[in-house]
């Protein structure tokens, strides 16, 4: 399967104000088309991106040079044509046609469009309309419309290569979009979720609303923690809030659960909060024997409370004895309960070190872990 995503830059977007086309105008320190390129530049599904200029703007085709640049025609359908005509006999299957003026497509948007093309023959993303829809003329409403099945449609639209090469050459011309173009030649068309960032930049205010959501940007960081318990005389150990019975314990100030506590470190490392010790300090005999959801629930409120959401979590046990297989479900369902996550975010696994150092010898259990919180 090869991808290749169409950029139709061809138009003058004489609607948004300046002295440039849109596309070409600044949007806090990188054009509109930069932004657009970038994007589907940063993701692995997308091959090939074919950017579609006005012959006027050819010149401007150096700026980009992982596109390949082909001049437009005189209407948007002339220009997309022009974009897929390149690519014929290119070994293309699906394609992306995506409007420049729309530079905050999110990855996601792209990637439901194109999962969707594996049972469709053509997919678009929309918006429902929500608000009510009225008639108007000469400043006054003259009545009103029903809403419902009523949506606002994005790009990327995506297609089957042949199919949307054969409907755009069997085309009249005049269509709105490229969804009409299909649905001409009889193709069903899937509607997937849009995204309000994913806005067209038209008016000069467009400009002020996709520079707000460039200023709260998505803010992803990933922590990691490591934590190592000796064994004591005993009968259980707790991992994950699991307890498990084996011939000796782990000795800690807590209930030792090196699992948890692990997590709990990572979580505080993503946040730049130090660690558990900073927050539980061992000095403090209130945390003598503590059970360690305690500590596991503070950094899950404290991520909440700094405006994070934990989007997954990764550990590993590394250990000879107990065997943590036929426990890891239960480890991920406690801590998906404790940490009010799906358990599908949170992974459990476990290693030996094959006999070598301290593990080996089976003086203790270490674990560590990956935690990645999202926020903005
Ligand atoms: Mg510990």
């Amino acid at each position: 399967m090869t991808t290749a995503a169409i950029i139709v830059a061809a138009g003058r977007g004489t609607r948004a104000g300046g002295d440039l086309p849109k596309q070409w105008q600044d949007l806090r320190g990188e054009t509109v088309a930069a932004r657009t390129l970038a994007a589907f530049a940063a993701l692995p599904c997308i091959d090939r991106i074919v950017l579609v200029l006005h012959p006027d703007d050819m010149d401007r085709a150096a700026a980009f040079p992982g596109a390949t640049a082909v001049a437009g025609g005189a209407t948007r359908d002339a220009s997309v044509r022009a974009g897929l005509e390149s690519l014929v006999d290119s070994g293309v299957t699906r394609v992306l046609i995506h409007d420049v003026a729309r530079p905050l497509v999110p990855a996601r948007v792209v990637t439901a469009v194109l999962d969707s093309l594996d049972t469709h023959d053509g997919a678009a993303p929309a918006l429902e309309i929500t608000d009510a829809l009225w008639r108007g003329a000469a400043g006054r409403v003259t009545g009103t419309e029903d809403r419902s099945g009523l949506y606002r449609a994005q790009t990327p639209q995506g297609f089957r290569f042949d199919a949307i090469l054969a409907a755009h050459r069997a085309h009249p011309g005049g269509a709105a979009d490229d969804v009409e173009v299909a649905r001409a030649a009889g193709l069903a068309v899937a509607i997937v979720p849009g995204d309000e960032r994913n806005l067209k930049i038209t008016r000069p205010e467009d400009f002020a609303r996709a520079a707000q959501f460039l200023e709260t940007p998505m803010d992803i960081r990933t922590g990691n923690g490591f934590d190592v318990h000796a064994f004591e005389p005993g009968d259980h150990v707790i991992l994950c809030g699991i307890r498990i019975p084996h011939d000796r314990a782990l000795k800690g100030h807590s209930d030792a659960d090196v699992g948890m506590h692990t997590i709990t470190d990572a979580i505080y490392g993503a946040l730049a909060e130090g660690d558990i010790g900073r927050h539980f300090p061992p000095s403090d005999p209130q945390w003598k024997g503590a059970a360690s959801h305690i500590f596991l629930e503070h950094a899950v409120g404290l991520c909440a409370a700094r405006g994070f959401r934990i989007a997954n979590v990764d550990l590993t046990l590394i250990c000879e004895r107990p065997k943590i297989g036929p426990h890891a479900a239960a480890m991920q369902a406690e801590l998906a309960r404790i940490m009010a996550l799906d358990p599908n975010r949170i992974s459990v696994k476990a290693t030996t070190s094959e006999r070598l150092g301290f593990t080996g010898r089976e003086e203790g259990i270490a674990a560590l872990a990956t935690v990645t919180v999202i926020g903005g």
